[in-house]
């Protein structure tokens, strides 16, 4: 095992942040069974912490969780396999360095939009807070390389993806700021899905999401006082 003595406590509470965060994701139904998964970059390191490959997440702890190297994707500890998407949490880390925690759901209604093929649309300006725009990647085979590749390149320096026939996608500085992300983003596309079958929904204009934008720069778990450490948790609202 390849993790010296300065991060071995930084890794335990890594994967402990990840068993949480996978419990967090079975609790709030983002997840069918064992799909989906969470991973957390262990700062000032090169490794991340990863779900693992079909563990049941409703009671998943701390030593389920796979340790991964980076960038080659050996495993350093954790007596399960990591997820099959690690090929994808290894792309995005690779890609974005400010990205500390990754969340990949089934959520039903991003998923909805990627089966059909309609983009998240700025309904609400809380889409302020994912993207500009959020862009959907094409399909490709879960667990591939390509589909990591093709997820980083849609999702540029956005904050979710979504992707075609599979989920969605969501990062943050931190897992909190990550899981707000996937929150925020299934909610968003379940008023644009209730909204369309109204009818036609009022879409903000690229101004109004500009100003929107501006106000909303300041919010997230990653901006809030206390809240500068990438693993630093915290909750608080989008529109106080
Ligand atoms: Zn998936």
């Amino acid at each position: 095992m390849d993790v010296s003595e300065g991060m071995t406590e930084h890794a335990a509470r890594a994967r402990a942040q990840v068993a949480e965060g996978a419990r967090r994701l079975y609790e709030r139904r983002l997840v069918v069974a064992t799909a989906g998964n969470v991973s957390v970059r262990v700062p000032d390191s090169n490794l991340l912490a990863i779900t693992p490959s079909g563990v049941p997440y409703g009671g998943m702890t701390a030593s389920d969780v796979a340790l991964v190297r980076l960038p080659d994707g050996v495993q350093v500890d954790g007596a399960w396999a990591p997820s099959s998407e690690l090929p994808l949490h290894r792309a995005i880390y690779a890609g974005r360095s400010d990205v500390f925690a990754i969340v990949h759901t089934h959520s039903r209604y991003a998923t909805m939009l990627g089966i059909t093929g309609r983009p998240l649309k700025p309904v609400h300006y809380a889409y302020g807070l994912l993207g500009d725009p959020v862009r959907t990647a094409p399909y490709v085979r879960y667990g591939t390389a390509a589909l990591a590749e093709a997820t980083l390149a849609a999702l540029g320096t956005n904050g979710a993806v979504l992707l075609q026939n599979h989920g969605a996608v969501t990062v943050g500085g931190n897992l909190e700021g990550a899981f707000e992300r996937a929150e925020m983003l299934e909610w968003l596309a379940e008023l644009q899905i209730g909204a369309e079958a109204l009818g036609p929904p009022l879409v903000l204009s690229e101004a109004e999401m500009a100003e929107a934008r501006a106000a909303l720069s300041g919010y997230g778990p990653e901006k809030r006082p206390g809240m500068t450490r990438a693993w630093h948790a915290g909750s608080g609202s989008w529109c106080r």
